[in-house]
């Protein structure tokens, strides 16, 4: 059936049946060809351009397949165009055209579907294009859900076909291909290939473009996170950016080695992605700040004159040949040889003897900077090696801290109390010290908060001690040691006046000559205020007198103070200690015994009694085991030579023997006491007396043979203080006499022995 019917060509659409549109005409022919529709039956023949572009259509630019529609309604526009909307019916062809008049014209065939014979395959073929729909749907493509609905309740293959093109398919020439195809299950195969497709593509696309989020959601994240730094720091001030800031530049600017280098700023890399306030970040900054602190290349140039470092040596300190010899050899080594590895020296001696202040005088001598460790009762390794970054409140340990101080690779290093170092469960400290002492191993310093090796082959390490007993043996071995012992009575009198008074009268703010001592006072300050082996009480008793005087000055004016033996009580107080002139009498039963301990010499009491008993040995006073084993012997010694004081038998099970050492305040082991318990025993066994002025040092054999002593030095110049006016000593230590002051060897005489024999010849009154 062919009918005479308006046409109308749309641009970019193609109308399915059933499908409601829109149209909006403006071109006067389209616009005529509605208002005469409407003057009829209100049907229009809707066809697609070929090309949306062309604005006069022709024949061949109008596909002949289109929708043949009914206009529902009208509406004009301002612009004389009109706007109506269609309501396709069915499938039409144009047959003929006229292009004459007003309008485009011609006549329209409807087309029929092609008739369905197999209803399955048509119903399969709905059923996976509604299946595919649903999909297509799922996957964001997001259809009116009543599209969906109704194409599910359609049951017609071509209506459902036509529905489903006209809601997805854009694509123009699709959609014409689409309503050109008359076989619905041919449609419905093809809106299938369609959606399958479509659905494929989405699939790919969701995977790419979750793969591409991925990427974007890091860097997304990364870049969140910056910002959100970069805001609290703003919020925190300006404050923390600078400081990094400053961190940074110093890191560029220390010397530090390049792998050092580049740690501290993996670190602060590190550090300025955290936000400030938490814990990790402020030890990394104090870790980032100790690198940048440390010394890495900076050194000090060594004064090499030898009559400068004389000058300093000899104005600050009195006697210390041997020190100052070291020192000077030391320099002449290092100006002929440019290196710079420095001795270990250890200076070993009483207190107060001037070990600490000789070190730091060294250390102007040379022009090195001076840090000091003490290292009395240290027993925690992390003291020296620090602690491990992970470590709440980690530190470096002392060594580096102490380099920090120094501020120079080469200082002079002082370890005091080297052999006051203790050990226990939290690490051995000497094991560290001897990577520190050891110049095979110091350039490489392991510190665990720095974890980056320091290198302290630089450094001058100078340690001090009491005693050689209490240091470890192999760090004895790498050490050089220089004995310093006590000093005499004369020698504390040149060192008072010439150093200890200026210094004081300086610190008490005074100038030279406001105080000034008489040889004589101070010499009775010396030996009635202090007894010790160095200097420090007496410096002290000095600075007592010094403050006193000081009141003087403000309450009577500042006048000239001379102290003398009359005022000296005024200004020191009462004095402290007296003389024991009962040791220097002649007695039974006692002897006088010289020992040696950290802190000097010192005399030793040895008192003996005999009483009735049966036969047993009391040992009372603080005695050590060794001295309780020379107790033993020369008990058994007495024994076994009882005839010759013609001692009975009987004695041995009818008498006690008693010994007491009185004044046990420092214990006395191994003091060298063999003889004088002898001497004493056999005072109190024969009552023949024990001279008074006469003091022994030596162990005895259970043969009577008398052996070598240590510390001959410190002993006599202890037995010299006491008023001791003989010593009787091994025959060995005779070479030992010429190490002793002048002015104490001249004063005592020297007894050498060695059997017991001649002990007793020496120390028995012969009367
Ligand atoms: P140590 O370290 O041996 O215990 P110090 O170095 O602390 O002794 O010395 C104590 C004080 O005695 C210091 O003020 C020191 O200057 C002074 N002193 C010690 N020996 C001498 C000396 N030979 N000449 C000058 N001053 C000395």
């Amino acid at each position: 059936m062919q009918k005479n019917m308006m046409i109308l060509p749309l641009r970019g659409v193609v109308v399915f049946p059933n499908m409601t549109i829109n149209v909006e005409a403006v071109r006067k022919k389209s616009v005529s060809a509605i208002e005469e529709a409407m003057a009829t039956d209100s049907l229009v023949m809707l066809v697609s351009q070929k090309d949306p572009e062309v604005s006069e259509p022709e024949a061949d630019d109008i596909f002949l397949v289109g929708t043949i529609a009914r206009i529902k309604q009208m509406v004009r526009l301002p612009n004389e165009g009109i706007r109506v909307v269609a309501q396709g019916i069915e499938r039409g062809r144009i047959e003929s055209f006229s292009f004459e008049g007003e309008s485009y014209s011609g006549f329209v065939s409807t087309v029929e579907e092609a008739e369905l014979f197999d209803l399955i395959e048509a119903e399969a073929h709905m059923r996976l294009v509604i299946d595919e729909l649903e999909d297509y749907n799922k996957n964001g493509k997001k259809l009116p859900q009543d599209v969906i609905n109704a194409v599910k309740e359609m049951r017609v293959p071509g209506l459902v076909a036509d529905t489903v093109a006209a809601a997805i398919v854009d694509d123009l020439l699709k959609r014409q291909e689409l309503l050109e195809t008359l076989d619905p299950i041919e449609r419905l195969e093809k809106l299938f290939a369609f959606l399958d497709n479509e659905n494929k593509i989405f699939g790919i696309e969701q995977r790419v473009r979750g793969r591409v989020k991925n990427q974007m959601d890091k860097a997304q994240r990364d870049y969140y996170l910056h910002e959100q730094i970069k805001a609290i720091h703003e919020e925190l001030g300006d404050g923390e950016k600078s400081l990094n800031e400053e961190l940074e530049n110093r890191i560029k600017t220390s010397r530090m080695p390049s792998e050092v280098k580049k740690k501290a700023e993996k670190e602060l890399a590190r550090m300025e992605k955290m936000p400030p306030a938490m814990p990790e970040s402020s030890i990394l900054r104090a870790y980032l700040e100790c690198l940048v602190d440390l010394p890495w290349k900076k050194q000090t140039e060594d004064n090499l004159e030898l009559d400068n470092a004389r000058t300093i040596l000899d104005r600050d300190h009195f006697g210390m040949d041997k020190v100052k010899e070291r020192i000077i050899e030391y320099l002449a080594v290092r100006a002929l040889s440019n290196s710079m590895r420095g001795p270990v020296l250890c200076f070993v001696g009483p207190p107060g003897v001037g070990k600490t202040s000789i070190a730091k005088s060294i250390a102007e001598a040379v022009g090195r900077k001076f840090v000091r460790m003490s290292l009395g009762g240290l027993r925690d390794e992390a003291e020296i090696r620090g602690h491990r970054k992970t470590y709440v409140g980690a530190m470096p340990g002392r060594i580096i801290s102490e380099m920090k101080k120094a501020g120079t690779v080469n200082p002079v290093f002082l370890f005091d109390e080297i052999d006051k170092m203790a050990s226990d469960y939290k690490g051995d400290p000497s094991s560290a010290m001897l990577e520190v002492l050891d110049p095979e191993q110091n350039n490489a310093f392991r510190d665990n908060f720095l974890e980056v090796p320091y290198d302290l082959s630089n450094v001058m390490f100078i340690t001090t001690a009491n005693s050689l007993e209490g240091i470890p043996g192999p760090l004895r071995d790498r050490m050089e040691i220089i004995e310093l012992s006590s000093y005499t009575d004369v020698e504390k009198l040149r060192i008072a006046q010439d150093h200890l008074l200026p210094k004081q009268l300086k610190e008490n703010g005074m100038k030279q000559g406001d105080v000034t001592i008489s040889d004589e006072a101070m010499l009775f300050l010396i030996n009635n205020y202090t007894r010790e082996a160095g200097v420090r009480s007496l410096e002290r008793q000095i600075g007592a007198i010094l403050r006193k005087c000081a009141c003087r000055f403000i309450s009577n004016g500042r006048k000239t103070i001379k102290i003398t033996m009359k005022n000296l009580t005024e200004f020191a107080g009462k004095q402290k200690y007296f003389r024991d002139d009962v040791m220097l009498e002649n007695k039974v039963g006692s002897a006088t015994g010289l020992a040696w301990t950290s802190i000097g010499g010192e005399t030793l009491e040895i008192d003996v009694t005999v009483y009735a008993g049966s036969g047993e040995l009391l040992l009372t006073g603080q005695l050590g085991d060794v001295m309780k084993e020379s107790a033993r012997t020369a008990f058994s010694l007495i024994r076994s030579r009882s005839d010759r004081w013609d001692i009975k038998p009987e004695f041995f099970k009818e008498k006690d023997i008693h010994i007491h050492i009185p004044e046990g305040a420092t214990p006395k082991d191994g003091p060298s006491a063999g003889i004088t318990l002898f001497s004493a025993m056999v005072s109190a066994i024969t009552h023949l007396q024990v001279r008074g002025d006469t003091a022994m040092t030596s162990e005895i054999t259970l043969r009577g043979r008398v052996l070598p002593i240590g510390g001959l030095k410190e002993k006599s110049l202890a037995a010299f203080r006491a008023g001791i006016t003989r010593i009787i000593i091994p025959k060995d230590n005779l070479k030992d006499i010429e190490d002793i002051p002048k002015e104490v060897a001249q004063k005592i005489e020297y007894l050498p022995v060695d059997n017991v024999d001649a002990v007793l010849e020496n120390i028995l009154v012969k009367d």
